[in-house]
């Protein structure tokens, strides 16, 4: 094979630590589910979902029914996987036939998931998302009473696997009133529906932010992205976890991910000739550059023109006019020795040196997220110790 522009390895250590560390914060009742929604947030969901049910996950969460479609080509036969996004109705006899459960948000959906589930001879699994004021997906109110008839009169096609919501917002402690309302929603629904004959096998409600800060919504399951990646939802999130924690365990999340590239060129430039494309950077001296072998199309961001650092001999070397498509060039005037084939970190460390996550999210929204999210499926990921 031949060789890629960079590669991403992946730390088995960190991964089994974060979701550890989330296992006691929120209690032995409660299981992690681990949401691996846009290829498990850029890590590679061939690699994480191995890695995962290694360190004792058992749940995986997938935003549709393709993304469930590539969990189930690399789980064991023992993992559960559920859809909390779209689901198309000609996939349900699919999604049914395999055992995977999905979230209901509507009327009609229940109706159809029993009609095929009938049709097909077997049993859909489904987790009731219910509207508690994030007013995006989720049953309205007024259908819970419809809703419970039909599970308690389809008990041979319907399995109510879980009742569940979503909270908006739980990383900014801005929005603390709107999500302690969704919360009281959510437990009014929650006795109303455990009263009634039809009971939930699972009921859950937080993912990374509210599991971090609310501990006390972790009911049976959490649904874990961000944290288990070793990425802080928010500064918000960690600073609250800073103030309560007793110091013990201040730094209780690890980057899972590494990203790593390698010199391609380097060359110098005299003073006041401008680098790369456009006016935007002039060498205020004579300097020494270094050409990276991959640009905006290969993950790497466009805002970290003239902004972004990489790591080169353990050292940080800036990023020196505009990111292109397929290259951008670094400033090594003050590393000695570098050459052709030097090891480059992108994201991680090097020696005694970081380039953190979070700074590529400063410039932009504050969203780590989105940039890790948007990192190329066609980049090698390896798994490390
Ligand atoms: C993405 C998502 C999660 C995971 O959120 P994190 O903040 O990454 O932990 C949980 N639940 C739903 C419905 C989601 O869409």
């Amino acid at each position: 094979m031949v060789r890629h522009s960079s590669r991403i390895e992946l730390s088995l250590g960190a991964l089994a630590a974060n979701l550890r560390f989330l296992d006691i914060l929120t209690g032995s009742k409660c299981e992690v589910v681990l949401v691996v929604k846009a290829n498990a947030y850029g890590h590679g969901v061939t690699e994480i979902v191995p890695m995962a049910e290694k360190a004792g996950v058992r749940r995986f969460a997938a935003a549709s029914c393709h993304e469930a479609q590539l969990v189930s080509e690399v789980c064991s036969e023992k993992a559960v996987i559920i859809i909390m996004g779209i689901l198309y109705d000609e996939d349900l006899a699919w999604v049914i036939e395999n055992g995977i459960e999905f979230y209901v948000f509507d009327i009609v959906r229940l109706r159809k998931a029993a009609e095929v589930a009938r049709s097909i001879g077997g049993i859909a699994s489904i987790h009731l998302e219910v509207e508690t004021g994030g007013n995006r997906t989720g049953l309205d109110r007024s259908d819970l009473t419809e809703a419970l008839r039909i599970l308690r009169e389809n008990p041979r096609h319907l399995r109510f696997a879980g009742l569940c919501s979503h909270l908006a917002g739980a990383e900014t402690l801005a929005a603390t009133f709107r999500i302690r309302k969704q919360i009281e929603q959510f437990e009014a629904i929650r006795k109303r529906v455990q009263k009634g004959r039809m009971r939930p096998e699972k009921i859950h409600l937080a993912s990374s932010a509210a599991a971090i800060t609310i501990p006390e919504v972790a009911y049976d399951l959490v649904r874990i992205g961000t944290a288990a990646y070793g990425i802080w939802p928010s500064p918000d999130v960690q600073n609250l976890y800073l103030t309560r924690t007793t110091g013990r365990n201040a730094n209780p999340l690890s980057r899972v991910m590494c990203w790593k590239t390698d010199v391609m060129h380097t060359k110098k430039v005299a003073k006041d000739e401008f680098i790369g494309y456009g006016t935007s950077f002039q060498a205020p001296r004579e300097m020494r550059i270094a050409v990276m072998p991959l640009g905006y199309a290969n993950g790497y961001p466009r805002e970290m023109s003239n902004r972004g650092h990489v790591l080169i001999r353990g050292r940080k070397a800036p990023v020196v006019g505009s990111v292109n498509m397929n290259m951008f060039i670094v400033d090594i005037t003050h590393i000695p020795g570098v050459r052709v084939g030097d090891e480059v970190v992108l994201i991680g460390r090097q020696k005694s040196n970081v380039i953190s996550l979070r700074s590529f999210s400063e410039f932009s929204s504050a969203l780590n997220n989105e940039f890790v999210s948007r990192l190329p499926a066609a980049i090698p990921r390896q798994v490390v110790r």
